[in-house]
């Protein structure tokens, strides 16, 4: 098997090589990201690799499906960035639905804690040997409340760790999990009191239409004052002006992104010796009160490692079988087993 790969890193191909030569899968790593200009990189291969911001609409669906490539795999979880109704009958799409749901939940507390500590200050100040404390002074996440919008693996993961410091945790989600709640401690409520409630907000829901700019400024509006707003999902769920405006009027105290509405051309790639054409991006990194990595909480060694694994079974599994666990429905986003009844 021979599988085209976009939008390569140096931290792929070591796992990538291991669990492909161990299976059979041979990778063409490309630099470049899988769109429509780039797609014909494909040609004569068995399958395309692509990443979270890989645009793989209808055009580049058709181009595969005219090469007569039939197995689109994701190596990743979510899949906004696939028109996954155009894909249904042309091309199987695969997926690793979890790798380490802890590495996005830890990096999600990791951002909550340097901007709340300032840690990110501290670190410069202390470089320089500037060891006052001015500005510095931060507050227990012990009693305080956060509202997580997401209830999935990670969304799960990331309720333990809040429990374990002493937080109260609202919650919401479309598809509630049975035996998700803990009496006082965790408790399902709607949005708006999630808004209203809450001193820290996360977000882990995937990006849907009805999850687009769930935060915004009706939202924000609704907020305590001085709320901290952490999005480790997807960029599009933050509308990002809003968010500007919500920082600039001090209604929102802090908010942590490790990912951004427009990422795509800007977040995997070192740009620090260009002008950032985006104003909302480079004012919200002026901030002193917001933390932006690109896109980097997957990035463990267990969590490259599961992904490299998954991702090659997948398209083994998928090759010899024609069909895959990890195969998306595209009416419901579900495995294959959709396909045998429940959405048809
Ligand atoms: P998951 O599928 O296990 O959980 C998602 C949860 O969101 C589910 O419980 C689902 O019922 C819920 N949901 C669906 N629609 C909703 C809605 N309209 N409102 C509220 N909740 C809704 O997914 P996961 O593995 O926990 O991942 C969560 C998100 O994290 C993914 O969608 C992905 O976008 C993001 N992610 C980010 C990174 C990163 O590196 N930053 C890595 C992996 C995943």
């Amino acid at each position: 098997m021979k599988i085209a790969f976009f939008d390569t890193k140096p931290y792929d191909k070591q796992f990538f090589d291991i669990y492909g030569e161990k299976h059979g899968v041979e990778f063409k790593y490309y630099e470049a990201k899988l769109n429509c200009d780039t797609v014909g990189l494909a040609k004569g291969y068995d399958g395309v690799c692509a990443f979270v911001n890989d645009t793989v609409d209808a055009s580049v669906i058709d181009s595969l499906e005219a090469m007569g490539i039939k197995i689109l795999a994701l190596r990743c979880a979510g899949y906004n960035n696939v028109d996954m109704k155009h894909a249904f009958g042309r091309i199987h799409v695969l997926r690793v639905p979890a790798y380490s749901p802890y590495a996005v939940a830890e990096h999600t507390m990791a951002l909550l804690l340097t901007s709340i500590r300032r840690i990110h200050k501290a670190y410069i100040r202390t470089k320089d040997f500037n060891f006052s404390l001015s500005g510095f002074t931060g507050f227990d996440l012990h009693g305080k409340t956060v509202g997580i919008i997401g209830t999935g693996k990670i969304g799960r993961v990331f309720t333990d760790i809040c429990k374990g410091f002493g937080m109260k945790v609202l919650a919401y989600d479309k598809y509630p999990a049975e035996g998700y709640e803990d009496g006082e401690k965790v408790k399902y409520v709607d949005t708006d009191t999630i808004f209203r409630e809450s001193d820290v907000i996360s977000l882990h829901c995937p990006l849907t239409e009805e999850t687009r700019h769930i935060i915004n400024k009706d939202t924000i509006e609704k907020c305590k004052k001085g709320v901290v707003i952490l999005n480790t999902s997807r960029g599009g769920l933050v509308d990002a002006e809003a968010l500007l405006n919500g920082i600039k009027e001090r209604k929102v105290g802090a908010a942590c992104l490790d990912v951004y509405e427009e990422e795509a051309d800007l977040f995997f790639e070192d740009y620090s010796g260009h002008i950032v054409e985006d104003d909302t991006l480079a004012r919200l990194i002026s901030m002193p009160n917001v933390i932006v990595t690109s896109h980097q909480a997957f990035l463990t060694q267990e969590a490259l490692s599961n992904i490299a694994e998954t991702t090659v079974r997948n398209i083994v599994e998928m090759s010899k079988n024609g069909m895959c666990q990890n195969e998306l429905c595209y009416r419901c986003g579900n495995t294959v087993d959709c396909k045998d009844g429940k959405c048809f």
